[in-house]
């Protein structure tokens, strides 16, 4: 098997599954007790939050734990909005599902959204970003890489120009974080999510970077837990293990990051190279490094995955969460690809575990398969297959 969806998820490092291990074990205490399972319990919380703060330079009290990345992009866009007298939220036309729906939620709930439009790279207008800002803006959010395409925006402008307007600032970090340097001190954000799922820890668990002095409406309430902003007895396990996964992220970031770039690189080299009718998707020098996006012209993806899984390879035609419901990708729709690009596109999103070997197997049963389809495309005389 070749798993080429790390977008989706990525398999939890073993060193982070033996760290949880002893907190479904012995050490099974509640954190909110006094006693000494309760205190090594919330003991190890705090150091898992303290290693979730370092990776992206946050102070330990600025990370609220959550089940996962849509839940701190809920909370972000929830307890902003319905705290604010103002009235207006400002977006992309490419974040992912878990911004999208709570924005047409607010739209519901009488708040104006205002979605920023991208170009053909999958890059957001700041011109228009700039524009759009009025005395009614409560709060922009961005994504900071996209997860089918990989684009990278200019999160860093973004942030000056909403601090010039004393606008808050979010950004859904989740597909940058570990793969790309991220300071939220130096960049100026208030607001920014991550998952753990995505950086080889267990699923279910996240966080939300609240800038001191930012204040939320919480959603969640109950005991108080998460200095009341998220009530609930704390996933210990999977908050040890998230630990864990990001102290691994930030030390080998560097390297990590290179391997992934490596691997990405020669498998797109080689498919542009040995495949015609193809183009390679998203903005090519500023994206994440696992990220490969591809369109080959009289091919459909979901014929090309069920192909490929058949040959035990694993990869996607977009967002894992989109398939299901059978829609034409919104990423690839807001960046102006044509109907006929957008079936033929294939998301291959490369991790930590991934090999050379594995990527030249990978193009040889690609050209081999969309030779295939190809032959009986109905494509096949306008394109001269
Ligand atoms: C995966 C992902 C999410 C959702 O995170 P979960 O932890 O799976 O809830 C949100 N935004 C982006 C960009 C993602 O890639």
């Amino acid at each position: 098997m070749i798993y080429l969806d790390n977008a989706a998820s990525t398999q939890v490092h073993e060193e982070v599954f033996q760290e949880m291990l002893p907190y479904f074990k012995e050490q099974y205490g509640n954190p909110s007790s006094i006693h000494r399972y309760g205190r090594l319990a919330s003991k190890a919380i705090e150091t898992a939050r303290k290693r979730i703060a370092e990776l992206i330079n946050a102070k330990q009290n600025e990370i609220l734990l959550t089940s996962g990345g849509t839940e701190s992009n809920n909370t972000a866009l929830f307890g902003v909005m319905r705290q604010n007298k103002a009235k207006q939220l400002i977006t992309s036309h490419i974040e992912h599902d878990a911004i999208l729906e709570p924005c047409r939620q607010l739209e519901k709930e009488g708040f104006d959204v205002i979605y920023l439009p991208v170009n053909n790279y999958g890059m957001i207008d700041i011109e228009k970003l700039k524009h759009s800002i009025t005395k009614e803006t409560a709060l922009v959010s961005v994504m900071f890489a996209n997860n089918e395409v990989g684009t990278i925006q200019p999160i860093k402008k973004v942030a000056q120009i909403c601090k010039q307007h004393n606008v808050l600032f979010h950004t859904d970090a989740i597909q940058a974080v570990g793969k790309i340097p991220i300071d939220v001190k130096e960049i100026g954000v208030d607001l920014l999510s991550i998952s753990s799922h995505k950086i080889n820890g267990p699923k279910g668990i996240g966080a939300l970077y609240i800038r001191d002095g930012t204040t939320l409406d919480p959603f969640i309430l109950g005991g108080g837990q998460e200095n009341g902003m998220r009530s609930g007895t704390e996933n210990v396990a999977n908050i040890v293990g998230f630990g864990k996964a990001c102290h691994l992220a930030k030390e080998h970031l560097g390297k990590n990051a290179a391997h992934m770039k490596s691997l990405r690189d020669h498998l797109t080299s080689r498919i542009v190279s040995e495949i015609s009718h193809v183009s390679v998707n998203g903005n090519v020098e500023n994206k994440t490094p696992n990220n490969a996006h591809f369109t080959f012209l009289g091919v459909n993806g979901e014929d090309l995955i069920i192909k490929l899984d058949e040959f035990g390879i694993a990869a996607s035609t977009g967002s894992a969460c989109s398939v299901k419901t059978q829609k034409a990708s919104h990423v690839l729709m807001a960046m102006g690809f044509s109907h006929e690009q957008i079936t033929g596109s294939l998301r291959i999103t490369v991790g930590l575990y991934n090999t050379i070997p594995e990527m030249d197997q990978t193009v040889d049963i690609l050209k081999k398969t969309i030779q295939e389809l190809r032959s009986v495309s109905p494509f096949k005389t306008k394109y001269g297959f």
